[in-house]
Formats: C-alpha cells, structure tokens, sequence
C-alpha cells in the first residue's frame, strides 16, 4: 500500500511525540512492505517563527492533498501575548476548517498494564472502554466573539451556536460509531439551560428513528462529568458539542491514567487528521519526559481508521501492551518498581518489540 502522510510537528513536546509516532509508522510500513512517504511541514509557534503565519498556505495545501495528517501539538508561552486569531491555536483551528473536519473521534480505553495509575479503585473504573464523539467544527470555538469597553468597563463575548445539519452529521456518525460497538449513545448538553442545546437534544432524538438499535440517553454536561468520574464503565460511545467534549474528553483521559496516552482521530470532507489529544506541555519540552504513548495511538488510529491496516494497527498495540507489562514507564505513569525511562527510549523499546514480534509471528504464526 502506497500512501503520503503530512507530518506537523509543532511547538513544545509536539516534535517529540511526532517522532514516536512516525517510528511507529514507519516501522509498519518497513514490516509490512507499505510506501508510507512522510513530508513534514511547520504549524503553529514553529510556524509563526518561520513564516509570520500560523497556518502557512503550503502546509495546508499539503495537508489537502495528503491521505492522512498527524499533528504532535501547537501553542507555547512565547505566543501567548499574541492577539486570538494570531496564534498558534489558530493554526489549529484552521487546519480543521481547511480540512472540513467535523468529526473527533477520542477513544478512552484502559490499558490494562496501567490499571493500577488510575485515580479511580479498581471496582469503580471497571472495564474503561469508552469512545467520545466531539462536534469539532463549530459551537463556541468557532461563534460570533467581541470584545468591548463601555463607560470604563470591560465587556466579552463568545457565541454557543449549532444549526440543525450540524448537529445531523456529528450524530449521524456517532449513531453507526454505537451501532458498532455495544450499540449504546449516550448524548451530553445543558438542555435546560442553552437553546443550542435544545437543538442539539431534539435533533438527535429525532435521528433515533433511523437508528432502532441504538439505545439514546440524554445527560446534562454537568451529570456526565460526574458520572464520567463515578462510574465510566456505564458508558460507551459519548455524544458531544465542540467545548464539551473537549473537556470531558480530559476528565475521561485522567481516569486512564495521564493526559499523554489519549489518541484522537478527526474526520471531514478531506484527509483525517490525527493527533494526541493533550497539548504542547512547554514545561516538558526538551526533557524527554513526554508520555508518547497518546501519539503512538494516534499512529495506530490512523493506520486502522484511514488505512484500513488493522493488523498492522493490532501488532502495534499489542506490542505496546507488552512492554508496559514489562514494567517500562514515562515519568507520568511511573509506579513503584516501574522501570523509569524517557519518551525516546521508551519508542525505541517498543519498536524492538515490533520487531521481535514480526519476526516471531513470520516464523510461527500470527497467533502472538
Ligand atoms: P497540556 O495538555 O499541554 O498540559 C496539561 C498537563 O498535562 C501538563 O501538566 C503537562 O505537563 C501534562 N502533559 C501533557 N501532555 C503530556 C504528555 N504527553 N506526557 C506527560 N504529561 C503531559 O495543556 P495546557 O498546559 O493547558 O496547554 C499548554 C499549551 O498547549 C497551550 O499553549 C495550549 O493552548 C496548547 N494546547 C494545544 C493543543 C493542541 O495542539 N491540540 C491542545 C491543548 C492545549
């Protein structure tokens, strides 16, 4: 299988956690005969630096034509001062425009070696397995703002605002998500208190029609952050609006553990882009500490979702599973006894697992 991939590294731990995750592509595309070409281009801070721009065309024509993206992560307090739509964020948010991304697909699953760095006792986490479906082109990231002063006081604005084949196509795609899986949709807003999410909650009840098999809730944002804490097992495929699901969506990656192993994949009208979902960590920046466990999900994400390689995506992960349970660990997830290494080390292990691995299954099967 031939396919181009666009690396965008980005700012802070961005270009480390990139690094893992086109080892790990690279190392499947080497095993598996594959023509992975990577072509890696500047986003965000990096970006800005070299181009004044946080979204330089180029990338973004590449990113177009590529058939998949994989984003480390963007932003960092040397761009912190500049206005909104200035900085690196914006490259982001861009990107997903350009990309007519709609869909972000989180899944938040427990790896089982790690049970024991969960915040939560053993009985309450359960079999976390869990999927969020985050509406990601619109709602409050991408409404009407302002920003005014009057009569000496200072005024601001953001706007929450769905339309109804906004809300269609986000749910359409969590509806067939649950359908196959435990075929159970669990839909999150504040239908008692925003009209948007009125909408929202209308809409997708009226979508259960083509859905039979699907077993809808409803659950105020609030409640499922609660319950997202209490007991995350009763859930399986989560339905969400932009800001919600970006927040529950870290609450759900603690339970797991750390923000560093949660991977993300986002779909639309062009190439999916995938990604970890934590962001660019400055303090960790150049320490080699970084969890790249998130971004090498992320690889493997991509390798199953847009490339339809699922063995090639198991042995990757199974292989992660592997040396977890031999005990190696970022500084993250350490645990009494674990042996403590940094991220590149840590992907260096893994792919001599891959390795070993394949080479094992050659000679015996793939029964491994
Ligand atoms: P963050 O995700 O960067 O960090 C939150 C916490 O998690 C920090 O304590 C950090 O050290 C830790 N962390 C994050 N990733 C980790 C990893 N792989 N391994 C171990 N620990 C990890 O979020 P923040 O601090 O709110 O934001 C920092 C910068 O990142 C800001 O500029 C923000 O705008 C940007 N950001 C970017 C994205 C993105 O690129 N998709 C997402 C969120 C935030």
């Amino acid at each position: 299988m031939k396919k181009t991939i666009v690396l965008l590294p980005g700012d802070g731990i961005g270009p480390e956690v990139t690094r893992a995750a086109a080892t790990i592509l690279r190392e499947s595309a080497h095993e598996f005969n594959h023509r992975f070409e990577f072509q890696e281009l500047p986003i965000g801070g990096a970006a800005i630096d070299s181009t004044g721009k946080p979204l330089p065309n180029e990338t973004l024509d590449a990113c177009r034509k590529a058939d998949a993206v994989f984003l480390g992560a963007v932003g960092g307090p040397k761009w912190d001062a500049l206005p909104l739509g200035k900085r690196p964020e914006s490259g982001l948010l861009d990107l997903r425009k350009g990309l007519g991304l709609f869909v972000n697909l989180r899944p938040v699953k427990l790896l089982e070696p790690l049970r024991g760095i969960s915040p939560l006792k053993p009985e309450r986490l359960g079999d976390l397995d869990l999927e969020i479906v985050r509406e990601l082109a619109g709602g409050m990231y991408f409404g009407e703002r302002g920003n005014i002063t009057e009569k000496g006081v200072e005024r601001a604005w953001d706007t929450e605002s769905y339309t109804t084949p906004e809300i269609e196509r986000i749910a359409a795609f969590a509806y067939t998500r649950a359908e196959s899986r435990s075929r159970r949709l669990c839909s999150v807003d504040k239908a008692n208190v925003l009209s948007s999410s009125q909408l929202w909650r209308r809409t997708v009840t009226a979508m259960s029609a083509v859905y039979p098999s699907v077993k809808l809730e409803h659950m105020y944002v609030d409640n499922a952050a609660m319950q997202l804490t209490l007991r995350p097992s009763q859930f399986d495929v989560l339905l969400s609006s932009n800001m919600f699901g970006d927040i529950l969506s870290d609450a759900a990656a603690a339970l797991a553990g750390s923000i560093g192993l949660i991977p993300s994949a986002s779909f639309g009208s062009c190439a999916p882009l995938f990604e970890p979902i934590h962001g660019s960590a400055p303090s960790l920046a150049g320490t080699d500490s970084a969890n790249p466990i998130g971004s090498i999900l992320s690889a493997t994400l991509m390798l199953r979702e847009a490339f339809g390689l699922a063995l090639e995506a198991d042995w990757a992960e199974q292989s992660l599973q592997r040396v977890l349970a031999s005990g190696f660990r970022t500084p993250d997830i350490t645990e009494p006894g674990a042996r403590a290494v940094g991220g590149s080390v840590f992907t260096e292990i893994l792919r001599e697992e891959m390795q070993r691995t394949f080479e094992h299954a050659e000679r015996y099967g793939w029964g491994v």
